[in-house]
């Protein structure tokens, strides 16, 4: 017997199912079993006030309170599976290469000092007091307290554990009776029809000696933007390119297009072995903010959270789990509806 049937096992699908079932319903989870999700690719970044937010203060207020919500959801993830996704509190630095980088990046630091968010101005010297293995050529940089990271494919291993058999491999070629909640990520456009669109993405994944790095690094070098983010374990993800393509190849200039900035920031990545390259799409819509409510009585969306769909997961899941159960519907700025 299911309440409730969610098509798609990505991060969102699998932690809408997650929140509903803790409060009691019987809900099956139809995945189509690959990691071709996007979740695959991510890099992890809880960063609540990304350059993609600038003049979104809905979206804005979202990521900030997802963020904060982030904590909770990977204890509670922990305790009841043992499996620990990898939630770093170091923090994030953010640094410029040149004057201009500088003040591009400043645009940003101020746009989040106006949202509350912590930033800490560094002069080059004091960035490298922090890490040593950052290039001497900074011309500044921030030190971001809110901005974290999680390991998204322990998320995901974390999740189906919590669901266990709840998760069924199945693919759905139509929308199944209801209730439902579709949270296919871009396999929602074919099944809705609601407007979410390819937005290609490669990351790179290095292997060296653990320990180069404490913090996310993200850079602004020469007009270029890269983030570098290592993992307890001596992987460092480098990413992300981010083109308007739905098709999956790895192309040698998208590859330079990463470790150029990247070993240019941290010189030493450059003698790191580059383990994996990755091509995932991002389920994005015609305002890059996600689509979350109901579609018809039976018929609940959540997709389409672009670049943001881990740092959007905890408080996605909340509200969808609130709008099942209770009735009450997520901020309009969401609404499915808003293009027709
Ligand atoms: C390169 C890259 C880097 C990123 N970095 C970050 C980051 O640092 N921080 C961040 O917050 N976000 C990041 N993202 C964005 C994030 O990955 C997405 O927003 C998020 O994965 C969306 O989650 P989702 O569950 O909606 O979709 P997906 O993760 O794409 O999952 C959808 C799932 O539905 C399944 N499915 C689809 N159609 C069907 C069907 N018809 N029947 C059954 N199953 C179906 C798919 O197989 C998949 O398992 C990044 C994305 C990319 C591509």
């Amino acid at each position: 017997m299911t309440d409730l049937t969610i098509v798609g096992g990505g991060i969102i699908g699998l932690s809408v199912a997650w929140r509903c079932q803790q409060r009691g319903l019987r809900v099956t989870v139809l995945d189509n079993g690959s990691d071709d999700g996007a979740w695959y690719a991510a890099a992890g970044m809880l960063a609540p006030a990304g350059e993609s937010s600038f003049g979104q203060e809905a979206l804005t207020a979202l990521m900030i309170e997802s963020a904060a919500r982030w904590p909770g959801f990977a204890a509670e993830l922990r305790r009841e599976t043992g499996i620990d996704v990898g939630l770093d509190t170091h923090g994030t630095l953010a640094v410029a290469l040149t004057g201009d980088d500088l003040a591009e990046a400043q645009r940003l630091w101020a746009y989040r000092e106006q949202h509350g968010m912590g930033v800490h101005r560094l002069p080059p010297s004091e960035v490298r007091d922090r890490e040593p293995a950052l290039t001497p050529r900074l011309r500044g940089g921030a030190y971001l307290p809110d901005d974290q990271q999680v390991d998204p494919r322990r998320v995901l291993a974390a999740l189906r554990t919590a669901l266990g058999p709840a998760v069924v491999h199945r693919q759905a070629t139509e929308v199944p009776p209801g209730p439902v909640v579709v949270a296919a990520g871009l396999g929602t456009a074919a099944l809705t029809g609601l407007p979410i669109r390819p937005v290609k993405g490669l990351v790179l994944r290095l292997r060296g000696e653990p320990g180069l790095l404490r913090h996310v690094v993200v850079g602004q070098v020469d007009g270029r933007h890269v983030y570098v983010v290592p993992r307890t374990d001596g992987d460092i993800v480098i990413g992300a390119t981010q083109e308007e393509r739905a098709d999956a190849t790895v192309t040698a200039g998208a590859v330079l297009e990463l470790l150029r900035p990247a070993t240019e920031l941290v010189p030493d990545l450059a003698e790191f072995e580059l383990t994996e390259s990755v091509v995932r799409h991002r389920p994005s819509t015609p305002d890059n903010a996600p689509l979350l409510g109901r579609i018809s009585d039976d018929v609940v969306v959540a997709a389409g959270h672009h670049r943001n769909g881990v740092l959007l997961a905890p408080v996605t899941a909340d509200l969808i789990a609130d709008l099942v159960i209770e009735h009450s519907a997520p901020p309009a700025a969401f609404s499915p509806g808003r293009f027709a």
